[in-house]
């Protein structure tokens, strides 16, 4: 079949759930991905935050194809080495003392969302179990994730939802204050919020809503699945501040392209899983957890945060000079490489334009162009990025 049968072909037979470009992507190496017609593309989006160390990682490979010679899976009703490895690794560079892996992101919020009301529960207090979340949040696609998005358009259609879910607005202190009460078992939100805009808050807020949480008595829950794991240029964004959360979820970047989410807590809130609480047939397979701990040791050793770091900070620079040379860029946004900016003009017309020119790059909510690249970015990937979109927001406005 023909490339285009081929895509043809995904139309007709699989769910319409996507809106996707015609391209046939056929492979990757570090931050290029090659068309089934021999096209590069300078990848911007890395699998929406997701391939932080790039594409085909020799030593992400190399474990992959080990771990797929010796062991695939077991149930969980065994131990294996990489499950507990990589608990291991998340429990010494975190806050928490226990992990639960399950396969998403929306998965780890459901995790997060069951230990927030069995916590309270536990403790024969049955009635605190609402969780606040916050207005544009996005924290995934099944039930209790879809209750707690804070997007009408994402929830269309599925009501009703599930009961037990508060929303206020995002950065804004006095609003969660005025909802938080008896029954509010916890706060759930992104410290940026990815989906919802590259929405960075006032400095001071985190540190704000930990200590409404402690003074309510209620569970601070961060979903960090896409801002974990160095996308904001520390290794969790909260880490920015200092705030501890209770409950802290990680799904996109954990495995690098392999499909793995993560639930922590600290020890107090996680003993109200005890056995048979939650489960998961695949959480945490061998073949899984084991890239998981080679993408996440490979990120220490070569030291990919602070690259990210680096790269952020120069990005943001050269997104701020092409702001000042075009008035149709309304505001430059974002921490460490989880970068964005707001046009007033068609942004899938952009991400069009830079397609043909060989960059991937994505926009959300219609307006805001969104640059998530590999955490391995170099200087010259961004300067070539930006000299292209210098020529296409002349081109569009
Ligand atoms: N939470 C956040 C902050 C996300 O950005 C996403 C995905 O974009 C999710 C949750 C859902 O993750 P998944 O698609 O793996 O279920």
């Amino acid at each position: 079949m023909t490339d285009r049968e081929w895509m043809h072909k995904a139309e007709e037979v699989m769910a319409n759930t996507y809106k996707r470009f015609p391209i046939l992507i056929e492979r990757g190496r570090g931050c290029t991905l090659w068309d089934a017609a021999g096209r590069t593309y300078t990848d911007f989006v890395a699998g929406i935050a997701v391939c932080n160390l790039g594409h085909a990682h020799p030593k992400v490979a190399q474990t992959l194809s080990r771990q797929a010679e010796t062991l695939l899976h077991v149930s969980n009703l065994y131990y294996t080495r990489p499950q507990t490895a990589l608990a291991a690794w998340l429990v010494e560079h975190s806050f928490a003392d226990k992990v639960f892996f399950c396969n998403s992101g929306a998965e780890a919020n459901e995790a997060a969302i069951k230990l927030a009301r069995k916590y309270f529960q536990d403790r024969d207090a049955p009635d605190r179990c609402r969780i606040i979340a916050m207005e544009q949040s996005f924290h995934g696609r099944t039930m209790a994730a879809l209750s707690a998005t804070g997007q009408e358009k994402i929830r269309a259609g599925y009501h009703p939802l599930l009961p037990g879910f508060d929303f206020v607005p995002f950065d804004d202190l006095d609003a969660l204050a005025a909802k938080m009460g008896p029954h509010t078992a916890g706060v759930l939100l992104e410290p940026v919020q990815g989906e919802g805009g590259v929405r960075v808050p006032a400095a001071d807020y985190l540190r704000g809503v930990a200590d409404l949480c402690r003074k309510n008595g209620s569970l601070l829950m961060l979903d960090e699945i896409q801002t974990g794991l160095g996308r904001t240029g520390a290794l969790f964004a909260h880490q920015h501040t200092d705030v501890v959360p209770d409950i802290m979820t990680l799904a996109k970047a954990l495995g690098n392209g392999l499909p793995i989410g993560a639930m922590l807590a600290g020890k107090k809130v996680a003993a109200a899983f005890g056995a048979g609480a939650h489960a998961s047939t695949f959480g945490g397979t061998p073949l899984v957890t084991a890239a998981a701990l080679t993408v996440v040791e490979t990120m220490e050793a070569d030291n990919v945060v602070a690259n990210a770091r680096r790269m952020g900070a120069y990005f943001k620079q050269a997104l701020l000079r092409l702001q000042r040379r075009h008035p149709v860029i309304k505001d430059v946004r974002g921490l460490g490489l989880l970068l964005g900016m707001r046009i007033a003009a068609d942004g899938d017309a952009v991400v069009k334009c830079m397609m043909d020119k060989g960059f991937l790059i994505n926009c959300i909510q219609g307006s805001i162009l969104r640059f998530v690249p590999p955490l391995i970015v170099t200087s010259e990937e961004i300067d070539a990025l930006t000299a292209a979109l210098d020529e296409t927001l002349a081109e569009v406005s």
